[in-house]
């Protein structure tokens, strides 16, 4: 069950203490696309997000790492100018391993919105994790299914257990 303890959980991108990040010597942020910088089912960037990404680019290197096909997120890629990897299957670690090519893993944080792909893999890949609630419930269809079956039972047994508790944010 601690594969799924983000070592930082935010309620969004905009939480997260990039200042404490710096002090920590990270210097690659990898963001998850949908519901964690945009809402899924929406594909403009809006101009808070914009403006905290140029903000971020001049202190750390910045990736995009998303399951969703090219389609959709090169259309994100451009409104933000980010090296994006997309279908990637998380929380299968073949993008994730070119990313990590150039990078010690202390230097790396990944940050997403999802314990079943981008939490598991960060804890699996022994990167830095940030979990942020999803912006949106919005989902395609067989996300719905995934978290209805797997990631709902999964947040009830680590709230049982007092590992993660929604809403009670911390590091
Ligand atoms: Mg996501």
């Amino acid at each position: 069950m601690k594969i799924y303890r983000p070592d930082i959980y935010q309620k969004d991108v905009f939480s997260i203490n990039y200042e404490k990040l710096k002090q920590k010597k990270i210097k690659v942020l990898i963001y998850d696309i949908d519901d964690t910088l945009i809402p899924s089912n929406e594909t403009k960037v809006n101009e808070k997000t914009i403006k905290l990404i140029q903000k971020l680019k001049k202190d750390f290197k910045i990736f995009l790492l998303t399951n969703s096909p090219r389609f959709r997120s090169d259309k994100i890629k451009n409104q933000l100018d980010l090296e994006c990897y997309s279908f990637s299957m998380k929380p299968f670690k073949y993008n994730l391993n070119k990313i990590m090519k150039n990078y010690d893993k202390k230097d790396v944080v990944l940050i997403g919105d999802r314990l079943l792909t981008d939490i598991k893999l960060a804890n699996n890949y022994n990167i830095m994790s940030i979990l942020v609630d999803p912006i949106t419930n919005y989902n395609f269809i067989l996300v719905k299914i995934m978290k209805k079956l797997k990631e709902e039972p999964l947040y009830r047994e680590l709230e049982k257990k007092k590992i993660l508790i929604r809403g009670r944010y911390y590091g």
